[in-house]
């Protein structure tokens, strides 16, 4: 299926990186927010973040202001799916609300529509099952920084459909971004791996067998990976990481109990960069 228009509900980290990546790759995109503050914020991050591209060098002046033109703003969700051909849902990781959501886009889309969750762990399956159209219904796991990140996880449900697969894989390919196909299964690839690797890193932390700034050191210097899981959880947001790990722990058992340290720093108000302090301290995000 071709597609031109994307919506996009959710304008938090992920649905703001993935408003600028498809506008970028060339799509008309509508962002829907629940208030004005919420959506200008976004605006005013997009905005700023493709001058910087532009800065960069990264993309031209024209490209940057083509982008900019392609996204509109709504906070009406019936006006923000009008003639949407794939709808993406990046609101918090929470079941109701996602079936809430799939629920209420059944009604307003066309049939043809494809109706994709950014959900990073839960099943696809049973957000589809709000709907009446199960297989043209996909997880895309985009990840943070979305206009940075090469990856899109396709997550099949049930009965996702080949089409609409192809149509996930097509349109994560015009934004630039690889795919893998993944069949549902709790945290998928990604999550899975990176919730187990960051919770064993905190509960060290918490064993004292290294300090925060060793262990990230390690990982990145002795396993090649590009941050370390702290630095990382940090980045994710400690709530989002919590509730993640919180999910597996409730579908696939024991090996995955949140470690003690992350929940008491959720509970204190440390989420990581978004509130200035996590594992690390920051000042302006940086
Ligand atoms: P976020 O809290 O930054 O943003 C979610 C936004 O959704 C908020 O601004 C909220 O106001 C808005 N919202 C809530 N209900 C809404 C509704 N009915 N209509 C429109 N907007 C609504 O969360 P996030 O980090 O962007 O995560 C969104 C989804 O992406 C989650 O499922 C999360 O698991 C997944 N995800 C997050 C990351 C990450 O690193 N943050 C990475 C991959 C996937």
């Amino acid at each position: 299926m071709d597609v031109e228009r994307i919506a996009i509900v959710g304008a938090g980290t992920m649905g703001a990186g993935i408003a600028q990546s498809a506008a970028v790759g060339g799509f008309e995109v509508a962002l829907r927010e629940v208030d004005d503050g919420r959506l200008s914020a976004a605006r005013q991050e997009i905005e700023r973040r493709l001058e910087r591209e532009a800065q960069k060098e990264r993309l031209s002046r024209e490209e940057t202001d083509a982008a900019l033109g392609r996204i509109g703003y709504f906070t009406d969700l019936a006006e923000s799916v009008e003639g949407a051909d794939l709808v993406v849902e990046a609101v918090p990781e929470q079941m109701e609300l996602k079936v809430e959501i799939f629920s209420e886009l059944d009604a307003l889309c066309a049939p043809k529509t494809v109706l994709a969750t950014n959900t990073s762990t839960m099943s696809p399956t049973e957000i589809a099952a709000a709907t009446s159209r199960p297989g043209r219904c996909i997880a895309m796991h985009f990840f943070n920084p979305v206009p940075r990140m090469k990856l899109v996880e396709l997550v099949r449900g049930l009965d996702t459909s080949d089409e609409t697969t192809g149509t996930a894989r097509s349109v994560a390919e015009s934004m630039g971004k690889e795919t893998v196909e993944v069949n549902e299964f709790p945290g998928f690839v990604t999550s899975r791996m990176n919730c187990m690797i960051g919770n064993e890193a905190m509960n060290m932390l918490t064993e004292g067998v290294a300090s925060a700034e060793d262990i990230d050191k390690a990982m990145k210097l002795g396993l090649n990976h590009p941050m370390g899981p702290l630095e990382l959880a940090d980045l994710v947001g400690l709530d989002a990481r919590l509730r993640n790990v919180e999910y597996l722990h409730e579908t696939l058992g024991e090996r995955f109990r949140p470690s003690p340290l992350l929940v008491k720093y959720v509970k204190a108000g440390r989420l990581g960069r978004k509130t200035g302090r996590g594992f690390y301290e920051y000042e302006n995000g940086e």
